[in-house]
């Protein structure tokens, strides 16, 4: 298959706002794509080679890209730069200074992802002039339409919003029979997080053979997550009257995968973390009994004298990826496991959390560093109570209750997994996590930096990022000082087609960055658009008084606070102001 298709699919991709008419475009385009190719044309349309977790990414550098660039073209290298610098695309650079070039496209797709992964491969001594080299003679023999994406891929800058759910879509039109497959795919993507894997599943084998699909050690799944609520008796009602209820660990999730081989370590937003953590991987050999396993737990940071458990903060000092033995002994760690997804052979996301927790407990064993979530059978509001202080004395920030007979819902949240955090003094019973969209200028003070954000939470059922509020408190200085770096990988002159806002920030913010916010409360408004017209018409909703709180680098954009989860904390606040003294 020439590239040349993939590129001028692209061209008419970027040229659409309706995600309809993208998923017509991909469906168009893997209609063309022979079977064996599905995967490579998936990841690639994505701007990838490879399914995230494994952390491969082509990511040359711009400067590098302008070398190969001049000499692909034979320009000097003063002019691209210059060129680069008006334009700020080296994608649109390279297809104007090729544009000359009339010759039949040769291209294939193969060459083109074999040799971006060569390039994504290359390191030690002389690694930058053999990626120039490589990169250079793909580009020479590249129309100046596929020159234009290809640079655009290597540098990772091919941003075009095809979003997994997109993509999910287009493969279940043209595998699956149409719409209704969606479910099965998305199950199959939940259950192993490798889009071009699923896709190649259900080119070669259709539906049946997407069914079959189970958790395999090695790929990650999808986490499953709770939903929250601060009323103990619409809690266990929802649990149907009893529930399994754990200590909510302040720390950092991670899921593990082990086998003969190896000890894997996955973050929330399922990157590999291992090298950061080699003393839990010693504990996972040291505990875990079952030769090959897929357990999810909460990393804590401890205090080194007393063992009690330190909050959050403390343990993000292990990030690093330098000095981590000195960080190992600063800010030692305990695992606290709570789940079983697979056993010794068996895939046990189907089966009920009573039971997986008894796999859980069978295949542990404990000690002070490494043991089960605390955890309790839970029938009355009291006994929920008495544990929930019973947690949050021994510094946990509450509880997650979990219904004995559900499922592992891969990838969703749902009411299967309830956390009962500790009440906010503000109305908002807790605070959301928000995805940049935009960024206003600073005045005074703040000029030189921004003043504000326009933020955005996620819109599953539309895969958009529908705004919220503008936040401009709870910055300190040296954040602000810092914000015009964090931002710039990601800011865009267009606004970026998964966004959808009624306002015009001073600039637009590709979806990317994560902030948790907190505010006032939750309020109808004629001009954010959020769960535009769930409650009214002609009205989203919006964050009163919102206040930054921290980043969220163990999130991406599509983790952040649901549409769904806004309109449910407004209905539920109106629940409680009717239901106060005050209102009577
Ligand atoms: P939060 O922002 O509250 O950390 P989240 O969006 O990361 O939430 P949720 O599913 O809403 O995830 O809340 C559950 C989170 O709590 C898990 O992702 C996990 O990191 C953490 N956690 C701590 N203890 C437990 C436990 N016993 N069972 C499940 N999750 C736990």
């Amino acid at each position: 298959m020439k590239y040349q298709i993939l590129a001028e699919t692209y061209a008419r991709i970027e040229r659409t706002s309706s995600r309809l008419e993208m998923t017509e475009l991909l469906s168009e385009l893997f209609r063309k794509t022979p079977r064996s190719l599905i995967a490579r044309v998936v990841y690639l349309t994505q701007g990838k080679l490879h399914p995230d977790f494994e952390g491969i990414e082509i990511g040359v550098a711009e400067k590098l890209a302008v070398r190969a660039v001049a000499q692909a073209t034979g320009t000097p290298q003063e002019v691209v730069a210059r060129q680069l610098s008006r334009e700020g695309d080296l994608g649109t650079v390279v297809e104007k200074l090729l544009s000359h070039k009339t010759h039949k496209p040769t291209l294939t797709v193969d060459e083109v992802y074999e040799t971006l992964d060569q390039v994504a491969r290359i390191s030690g001594a002389g690694a930058q002039a053999a990626k120039l080299e490589r990169l250079a003679q793909l580009l020479a023999r590249a129309t100046p339409l596929e020159a234009k994406y290809i640079v655009r891929t290597a540098t990772g800058k091919l941003r075009m919003g095809v979003g997994d759910m997109t993509v999910l879509d287009a493969l279940a039109a043209v595998f699956g029979g149409g719409r209704q497959a969606r479910p099965v795919l998305e199950r199959a993507y939940n259950l192993t997080s490798d889009l071009g894997y699923v896709a190649q599943i259900v080119a070669e084998g259709g539906l049946e053979a997407t069914r079959k699909i189970r958790v395999v050690v090695g790929k990650p799944i999808r986490p499953m997550l709770a939903e929250r609520l601060s009323d103990p008796e619409e809690l266990l009602r929802k649990l149907g009257g009893r529930c399994i209820a754990e200590y909510k660990y302040d720390g950092e999730r991670v899921q593990i995968h082990k086998d003969a081989k190896a000890v894997t370590l996955y973050s929330r937003r399922l990157e590999r973390i291992t090298d950061q953590y080699p003393d839990v991987v010693d504990l996972v050999r040291r505990s875990i009994r079952a030769k090959d396993a897929i357990v999810e737990g909460e990393v804590v940071a401890i205090d080194a004298e007393s063992g009690d458990l330190l909050p959050f903060q403390e343990l993000m000092h292990r990030r690093r990826k330098y000095g981590i033995e000195e960080a190992m002994r600063q800010i030692p760690t305990a695992l606290y496991l709570f789940d079983a997804l697979y056993a010794d052979g068996e895939d046990l996301t189907e089966r009920p959390y009573a039971q997986r927790h008894a796999v859980l407990e069978r295949i542990t064993r404990e000690d002070d560093r490494c043991r089960l979530a605390a955890w309790r059978e839970v029938r009355s509001v009291r006994e929920l109570e008495a544990f929930f202080e019973q947690a949050v004395a021994e510094g946990c920030e509450g509880l997650v209750c979990k219904a004995p007979g559900g499922v592992y819902q891969a990838g969703a949240r749902g009411w299967l997994w309830i956390k009962f955090k500790r009440e906010y003094r503000s109305e908002m019973t807790d605070s959301v996590d928000l995805v940049v969209v935009g960024a206003l200028y600073g005045r005074g003070r703040r000029a030189g930096t921004y003043g504000a954000l326009l933020m955005a939470a996620y819109d599953p059922d539309e895969d958009a990022f529908p705004t919220v509020c503008k936040v401009g408190s709870g910055f300190t200085d040296q954040f602000l000082a810092e914000l015009p770096k964090m931002l710039a990988p990601y800011i865009r002159k267009e606004k970026p087609p998964r966004v959808v806002s009624r306002m015009e920030p001073d600039v637009w913010v590709e979806p990317a960055l994560v902030f948790e916010i907190v505010g006032a409360e939750i309020t109808l408004s004629p001009i954010h658009t959020a769960g535009w017209n769930a409650v009214r018409e002609g009205a989203g909703l919006a964050i009163r008084f919102p206040r930054f709180l921290r980043v969220r680098e163990d999130k991406g954009p599509t983790d952040a606070t649901t549409v769904r989860e806004l309109v449910e904390m407004y209905r539920r606040q109106l629940r409680k102001v009717a239901s106060s003294p005050e209102s009577s």
